[in-house]
């Protein structure tokens, strides 16, 4: 039998990472990745996987992002016994990310199902719980970096740093078939380089086919080096000060949220910002520090640089709801850290709450913001939003602030999958909103590799892979749109049309007007909607 690729997630859309590599002798899913974005995105989560858990034979993991981790425990809990390959520091950040993330399914799906029952709707359960991801943890078996492990029949595989956050690897499959071995080169998500305590991006040369993110595939980024990082960091602080603070910022939880709070805390202790508390309230961003202090050591200067997050007084850190509710009552100047970074779930969606409709509050947002989530909407300047059912006006100042992205850019993409040629057959851009995939594929057109080598999949879609040719085989059932992935959906829309409506009779000169426009909706549903 030919080997072949299927992608599952995180085609044409940025989120939910898996791809599916059926040797003939064994089948392998390289991540297996939650998706988060619009909530037509995020069902995906909740329906059953399009293969059968029971017969994948492994897992190799890039990385913890629970965009490719995070749907890891479903997998165990649909039948899955297999083995999941994945560095020291992946295991370790899994360890705390999934027990974190089963406990925010737990606590949405509670809130939920109050709501659910109030309106007389079935019930819903969570998609696994903080236990679930406790029982899969015996599952992971660890690899080192550029040691090539023989993982099933015919099957090796190498992981190489992708210098995106700790542990995070490009992964080199290789396999028997029956043209000869064939070598599949997976990126992973690839970082910006220059990092502090993550390794340089490398991974070998020479592959048939490889499989590349793309997420700023549209963008370049001035690459700011650590000390104009800082000092754009510090302007940004006093400005946030000057309108009266506090300042807000929805952290990626062990993206560079570690670097960013040794900053923030670098410059309050320069006097380069104004002083005042920090809060990192994040139980996940918490723990996921004691994982930098254990594995986060520079390789170079064997010296831990998370160790000052250790001695500074002024951070504060929030581990019960409690503390979290006592900022309620914080007057003045203090910054808040808390999860998550899009802002689609975790604390920082109450803080969001209470905060916008003041204008002397700042929300810092720093990092990649999906299509459809809060982030997004927010940083697209929506004057009002709603957060758990509720109406919000928007006035506090929002700003973009990508300096501590984990991400490469167009260019940084570039320049590393031209290093990894010889490419002998196909380059599939994945991981990436169609724009964005689309743009490097004209990029890496120019810079010389074939535009009929560069493949942008779809969800589903299945390749032959023969040597270095490719044949498409019929894709399976498509569990969304092709195009529905990466853009806001019909639940943003009707935010959109409920916010709307609700402006226009705030703002109608009389009753009559507003009795008007009710009437003419109200026809426009007919007999439906006069129940
Ligand atoms: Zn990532």
């Amino acid at each position: 039998m030919r080997p072949t690729l299927t992608f599952h997630g995180a085609a044409g859309c940025v989120t939910g990472f898996c791809a599916e590599l059926d040797t003939g002798e064994a089948r392998l899913l390289i991540d297996c990745g939650m998706f988060q974005g619009s909530k037509t995105l995020k069902a995906l989560n909740y329906g059953d996987f399009p293969f059968d858990a029971r017969r994948i034979d492994a897992v190799l993991l890039t990385h913890a992002h629970i965009d490719h981790s995070g749907l890891l425990p479903k997998l165990m809990r649909a039948g899955f016994k297999g083995p999941i390959f994945a560095t020291a520091a992946t295991r370790d950040l899994c360890e705390v990310m999934l027990a974190d993330a089963g406990g925010i399914q737990e606590a949405e799906v509670r809130e939920l199902n109050r709501r659910n029952q109030r309106r007389g709707r079935p019930t819903v359960e969570p998609i696994y719980t903080a236990r679930d991801a406790a029982r899969l943890m015996p599952q992971f078996e660890t690899v080192r970096f550029d040691e090539p492990r023989d993982l099933a029949a015919g099957v090796t595989a190498t992981w190489s740093p992708a210098g995106h956050i700790l542990g995070a690897a490009s992964i080199m499959v290789e396999i028997a078939s029956e043209t000869g071995p064939l070598k599949l080169l997976f990126s992973g998500d690839l970082g910006p380089g220059g990092s502090d305590f993550v390794a340089e991006p490398r991974a070998p040369a020479g592959c048939d086919y490889l499989i590349l993110e793309s997420t700023y595939g549209d963008r370049e980024r001035l690459v700011a080096d650590a000390v104009a990082r800082r000092s754009e960091l510090a302007a940004e602080m006093r400005e946030a000060h000057a309108a009266g603070g506090p300042l807000l910022i929805p952290a990626f939880a062990i993206e560079r949220s570690q670097e960013l709070l040794m900053d923030i805390l670098a410059v309050m202790d320069s006097g380069e910002a104004p002083a005042g508390d920090v809060f990192l309230d994040s139980p996940l961003a918490i723990r996921a520090t004691e994982v930098f202090l254990k594995r986060g050591w520079n390789p170079t200067t064997g010296r831990n640089p998370f160790e000052a997050l250790r001695r500074s007084g002024r951070l504060r850190y929030l581990e019960k709801p409690a503390e979290s509710d006592r900022l309620e009552r914080l007057k003045g100047w203090h910054v808040i850290l808390a999860a998550s970074g899009m802002c689609d779930a975790g604390r920082i969606r109450r803080h969001l709450k209470r905060l916008l409709w003041r204008r002397e509050c700042t929300v810092l947002l720093s990092g990649f913001q999906a299509a459809g989530t809060l982030g997004r909407i927010l940083a697209e300047g929506a004057e009002r939003i709603t957060i758990q059912g509720e109406e919000v006006r928007v006035r506090a100042r929002i700003r973009m602030f990508d300096a501590y992205s984990g991400h490469a850019d167009a260019a940084g993409l570039t320049n590393w999958a031209l290093a990894r040629r010889p490419i002998g057959g196909h380059v599939f851009l994945v991981h990436g909103e169609p724009s964005a995939s689309a743009a490097l594929k004209t990029r890496l057109g120019e810079a010389g590799i074939a535009p009929d080598r560069l493949v942008i999949p779809q969800m589903g879609d299945r390749f032959a892979l023969h040597g270095p040719a490719l044949e498409a085989l019929p894709a399976g059932p498509r569990r969304i749109a092709p195009d529905a992935a990466a853009r806001p959906d019909w639940h943003n829309d009707r935010t959109r049309l409920l916010l709307r409506l609700n402006a226009a009779l705030d703002t109608a000169p009389d009753d009559a007007a507003r009795a008007a426009l009710i009437g003419r909706l109200a026809s426009i549903l007919g007999d439906a909607g006069d129940r």
